[in-house]
């Protein structure tokens, strides 16, 4: 599903090719009992499904693009939320008209090479809680 390296307290993540990207990070993430770090990164996806937030009606739009893209960007925080590793990941992807499309990343389906950095805090874990009045999950930090 991927390869790393370990340099101190990172990692650098080559996801194999065809995997789900995300997945494939959840998976490291608890293989290494990673719950509090930072994801970042590059590669190439031929699908993609992005998360939209309309905070008015705090519903989530999903979409999903299925084209051969770059990834521009991954960025993303690794945290804990009832015992199990809790991804938050945005990513930017570039078209085959230069153009971008942009959101939260659900899942991406590598095509190409998918190249991380995987960075742990120091420390337990990351908390998070459901926050009832933005509906959205936020650090525990009470
Ligand atoms: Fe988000």
């Amino acid at each position: 599903m991927y390869k790393y390296r370990q340099f101190k307290d990172k990692f650098v993540l080559s996801i194999d090719n065809h995997q789900k990207i995300a997945a494939a990070i959840a998976e490291f993430c608890k293989e290494k009992k990673i719950l509090a770090g930072a994801v970042y990164g590059i590669g190439a996806v031929n699908e993609a499904t992005l998360r939209f937030l309309d905070p008015a009606t705090k519903k989530y739009v999903d979409k999903t693009f299925a084209e051969q893209m770059e990834i521009c960007n991954l960025t993303g925080n690794i945290s804990e939320k009832d015992g199990q590793v809790y991804l938050h990941l945005h990513v930017t992807l570039g078209r085959r008209d230069y153009t971008c499309i942009g959101g939260h990343l659900l899942e991406a389906t590598l095509n190409g090479a998918c190249e991380l950095v995987v960075e742990t805090l120091d420390g337990p874990s990351l908390p998070r809680y459901a926050d009832p009045e933005t509906g959205l999950n936020l650090y525990d930090f009470r």
